[in-house]
């Protein structure tokens, strides 16, 4: 279904799902850094430019409880933080290349071990997604069959107008859900034409290839000139839309705590470092192997998608420059 919406009838939108109680969640500049946070306002809503962390966090929190517990006398009490407690969430303005990383993550977080902290958030959320009409060096969403108008993980997609406004598109029944429940803020014809969407670079590299020179060479001196300058910061997957490793640590003292789940990173020396001393990624490059085997093979032989939307943040942060884009297009080409 195809409606239009002003800007300031999405506005009117945002006031009115605030003050009924849902959880607004969009791109927010937050000391000078866009984040997407939760609105008290939508005047606070700034979809300028796109968000420094992706939106996986309303899904998967840097850092969450998930139970406490408490000595009372010679006894442990437990108490577990209880999912249906979350709230109903609306995601606003996300970018083509966070929104398609969801359903990826999906594969994961409901495989084996149903994760009920991520697939509670991720019921109770209704995603906007927002076509991109500006763009950076780093973007390459098209060398990983994305666009920047791609609707992948979106429930209903805006695409910006001339002159302000929207196109709205509806994608699933929480998308149409949410327009039907609003249906006097949206508008079902206008003369506005779309603005131009974003120019992102042109890869050439063809996955497939990838795939196949990553399936034959676990082994390759490739691995250790590529990542030589890696400093093991974790920050290429503290801002990845589709990382996910998380670590799980008691906290506290020795009458009460918390265990608490946190994001990790494979980056990171002690990510393998077992308690026997023994690290089998002891070195850097078979750290930085594992993280481009997990996003074009592991994931891809469990579960036939990429992980990986082109979003770049990667590149904009790696302090030493190293460039994902660049070196899945050298391995293509091998
Ligand atoms: S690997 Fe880099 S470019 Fe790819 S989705 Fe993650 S942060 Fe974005
Ligand atoms: S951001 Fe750069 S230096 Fe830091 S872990 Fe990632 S690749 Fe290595």
């Amino acid at each position: 279904m195809q409606n239009f919406i002003s800007e300031q009838n999405l506005n009117v939108l945002l006031e009115q799902l605030i003050k009924s109680g849902k959880r607004v969640v969009a791109p927010r500049v937050n000391s000078g850094t866009p984040l997407y946070e939760p609105l008290s306002a939508s005047g606070e809503m700034d979809l300028k430019e796109l968000p420094r962390r992706s939106a996986k966090e309303a899904f998967f929190p840097v850092c969450e409880d998930i139970l406490s517990y408490e000595k009372v006398g010679l006894n442990v009490k437990l108490s577990d933080v209880d999912p249906a407690r979350f709230p109903e969430t609306v995601l606003v303005g996300v970018r083509p290349c966070d929104a398609a990383a969801i359903p990826v993550l999906d594969a994961v977080f409901s495989w084996d071990y149903k994760d009920q902290f991520y697939l509670e958030r991720r019921r109770k959320t209704t995603i906007v997604g927002l076509a991109c009409t500006s763009s950076d060096d780093a973007c390459f969403c098209s060398g990983v069959g994305l666009s920047p108008s791609t609707t992948k993980g979106s429930d209903l997609f805006l695409t910006p107008l001339e002159g302000g406004g929207y196109v709205c598109e509806t994608y699933s029944q929480k998308g149409e859900d949410l327009v039907s429940n609003y249906k006097e803020l949206f508008v079902d014809t206008t003369s506005a034409k779309p603005l131009p969407l974003a120019e992102v670079r042109t890869e050439t590299f063809d996955l497939k290839k990838v795939k196949a020179w990553l399936d034959n060479n676990f082994e390759n001196s490739y691995w250790d000139g590529i990542a030589i300058s890696c400093v093991g910061c974790g920050a290429c997957a503290f801002v990845c839309p589709a990382c996910h490793c998380f670590d799980i640590v008691d906290e506290g003292a020795e009458k009460k705590g918390q265990r608490r789940k946190s994001w990790d990173a494979c980056g990171f020396w002690k990510f393998t470092h077992h308690a026997s001393g023994h690290n089998p990624r002891d070195l850097q490059p078979k750290r930085y192997r594992n993280r481009i085997m997990h996003k074009f093979k592991y994931y891809d032989d469990k579960f036939s998608q990429t992980l990986c939307t082109g979003c770049g943040r990667c590149i904009r942060v790696c302090p030493v420059g190293i460039d994902i884009a660049t070196i899945v297009e050298e391995i293509s080409h091998k």
